[in-house]
């Protein structure tokens, strides 16, 4: 049976229902159009012809630009518009705040039909956006592991790892020229780089140039990470006049950073890092056993 409907002014729906045969629907711009595609459309379906192409078959806007976002943007080069976010638009969202109207970007997780409530000012924080990521209990498992993977990978320890694991190769290429029974790598660890020292003088970009700067900052902020949560000590600690002037008499080519950065960047991606090598180290044990304390809340 056909029936046709008026959408807008412009617009006519054609609608064939058949048993035993799914419903066929196109829009048409008159009212002639549309009966004539019905009367067709019927005709054939009854005499078993199911081949004619209708609205359902021809993709969305939705489903074309799904299709142009995993076929196609992938082969861009990505230099020039908005760069990709990846991870932060799986976790947040643009919206506007009902009261003032102005942009916001809202926490994606929803669960057992609860949303979370958490939202974040215009323009996103990646940061802050990624620490909420690493613990919101409303977002699913795998995003929240993506969350800390990608804090881990670039806290203070993964950097410092990162020099070390190149200073160490560099090192071990220049002693390979001398040295015929080749070197075996040691264990990273912090005193990495004082077995290298001991071994032969650094190499001279270490000693003033622009990697020795970045190895002395990510040496010295892993430090100052460490000592903060050690002691307990307030993180506004590094704010303070007083402790910038220490480095100044130190070492000038230390930045000390600022109380946000250790906050809600260095703090929570070391501590990601520290989760993930806990888990690591677990992966290579046998007959563990697991217990859950139910007062913590986190
Ligand atoms: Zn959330």
């Amino acid at each position: 049976m056909a029936s046709i409907d008026k959408r807008s002014r412009k617009s006519w729906r054609a609608r064939v229902r058949i048993p035993g045969h799914e419903d066929k629907t196109r829009s048409f711009n008159t009212r002639a159009e549309a009966q004539e595609w019905a009367r067709i459309t019927e005709a054939q379906l009854r005499s078993g012809v199911d081949t004619i192409p209708d609205a359902a078959a021809e993709p969305t806007l939705a489903q074309a630009l799904d299709w142009y976002l995993e076929q196609e943007t992938p082969k861009k080069k990505g230099k020039a518009g908005r760069p990709v976010s990846g991870i932060l638009d799986k976790i947040s969202q643009l919206c506007r705040d009902v009261k003032t109207k102005s942009r916001r970007y809202r926490c994606l997780g929803s669960k057992g039909g609860k949303n979370c409530k958490k939202s974040w000012a215009y323009p996103r924080n990646r940061l802050r956006i990624l620490k909420h990521a690493c613990h919101c209990p409303h977002l699913p498992a795998n995003l929240r592991a993506e969350a800390n993977n990608l804090r881990s990978d670039e806290s203070p320890g993964a950097i410092l790892e990162k020099l070390e694991t190149s200073a160490w190769e560099r090192t071990v290429a220049s002693t390979q020229e001398t040295n015929a029974h080749g070197t075996k790598r040691p264990r990273l660890d912090s005193s990495t780089m004082d077995n290298i020292s001991n071994a032969q003088p650094p190499p001279l970009d270490i000693l003033v140039g622009e990697t020795g700067r970045k190895h002395l900052q990510a040496q010295l902020n892993l430090a100052i990470i460490n000592l903060i949560c050690a002691a307990c000590l307030p993180p506004t600690l590094v704010d303070y006049a007083e402790w910038k002037k220490l480095f100044t008499i130190a070492n000038t080519r230390y930045h000390p950073m600022s109380s946000t950065t250790l906050v809600d960047d260095h703090i929570p991606g070391q501590a990601a890092r520290v989760r993930k090598m806990t888990i690591e180290y677990l992966k290579t044990q046998f007959d563990l056993t697991v217990s859950y304390d139910g007062a913590t809340t986190k």
